[in-house]
């Protein structure tokens, strides 16, 4: 997952807690604590569980699977759910997708 420093625009490990060019203090999972938006860059189908998996920090595999597992074993209640969360989570702002990644 592409990972970058908020303030300079340098590209990170997953997993680095500070920029290495400019010192700034980096959340230590990428995205996590961001607003509950539905990204519009690395969805696959609407971007609920990608939204879901940077706002809470969560793995967004593990997320996917288990999203797919409980929509197939609850008898649609998970379809229905995630087509609710699909109107009812805002889409990501136009704009934030042209500022990642920064240009250099
Ligand atoms: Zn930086």
């Amino acid at each position: 997952m592409a990972f970058y420093c908020h303030r300079c625009g340098t590209p990170l490990p997953p997993g680095a807690r500070f920029c290495s060019t400019c010192g700034t203090v980096v959340n230590a999972v990428p995205g996590a604590g961001r607003a509950l938006q539905r990204p519009r860059v690395g969805r696959v189908l609407a971007g609920v569980c990608i939204g879901l998996a940077q706002a809470n920090g969560w793995d967004i595999n593990l997320v996917r699977i288990l999203t797919v597992l409980a929509a197939l074993f609850s008898g649609g209640l998970v379809a229905v759910a995630y087509l609710a969360a699909w109107v009812g989570i805002p889409e990501e702002p136009a704009e934030a997708v042209s500022a990642y990644p920064p240009k250099i």
